[in-house]
């Protein structure tokens, strides 16, 4: 058991994250302009191009659009919520991704309905990112299976994943920002995951499982 999450660094993240969104987002820069000059040039025929540059422009929105949600003001609407409601939402929308790779979603709720106080699109952000990376993780066909369940006064939601698990020299890297082992991935889904839960005073905590996968669970 690895607990990703303890105490907040901000103040360590935040430098992390001024080096690292220099280095992620000067990489696409240089490239879209190096291959604009050689068109410009003539050297190169601007449609074999095209294709790079809108994936360089690709990569720059997605990693300012994943850093404005970091950088969004604390405190938004806060009120009760139904966490089951809420898995229901975001399962829907991860829906038509899963069904891409045969993988199907299960949400087993222990009781009725389990409500907490909190921010409703930021939990669900976190449902997102967490959700997708077991996706991610998996090839294709497979379960993610959702667990909710009351343990005294906490509220546990665990998603377990059939996929290819964490490598050991990994996982106390996980939460660093820009760590990423995809070839399309940002590094910053776990970064802002762990804000928003320091945020609603919840824990990230994430075990390898005993046949496949991995399993991340917060606790409420
Ligand atoms: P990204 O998804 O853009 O790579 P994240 O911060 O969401 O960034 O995740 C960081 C890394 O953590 C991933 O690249 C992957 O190596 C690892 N990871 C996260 N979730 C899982 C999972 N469910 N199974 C295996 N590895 C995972
Ligand atoms: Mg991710």
């Amino acid at each position: 058991v690895h607990r990703l999450m303890s105490h907040s660094e901000k103040m360590a993240i935040a430098g992390q994250l001024a080096a690292g969104i220099v280095h992620e987002i000067r990489n696409p820069l240089t490239s879209l302009k190096g291959f604009l000059q050689l068109i410009q040039s003539g050297i190169a025929q601007k449609d074999i191009y095209f294709n790079i540059l809108i994936d360089e422009i690709e990569k720059i929105e997605l990693i300012t659009s994943e850093l404005l949600y970091i950088s969004k003001p604390t405190t938004n609407r806060v009120q009760c919520e139904s966490i089951n409601s809420m898995l229901y939402e975001v399962v829907e929308l991860l829906k038509p991704q899963a069904n891409l790779q045969q993988i199907s979603i299960e949400i087993h709720i222990a009781e009725e309905n389990i409500m907490i106080t909190c921010d409703r699109s930021q939990i669900k952000q976190v449902f997102i990112n967490l959700i997708k990376n077991a996706i991610e993780a998996m090839d294709d066909k497979g379960l993610i299976k959702i667990l909710v369940k009351r343990q005294s006064k906490q509220i546990i939601v665990d998603i377990i994943d059939e996929g290819i698990g964490i490598n050991k020299e990994h996982i106390d890297r996980l939460e660093d920002a820009f760590f990423t082992t995809k070839d399309n991935g940002t590094g910053l889904g776990l970064v802002i995951t762990k804000q928003i839960l320091e945020r609603h005073h919840a824990k990230l905590l994430v075990f390898q499982n005993k046949d496949r996968g991995s399993t991340f669970r917060i606790v409420f």
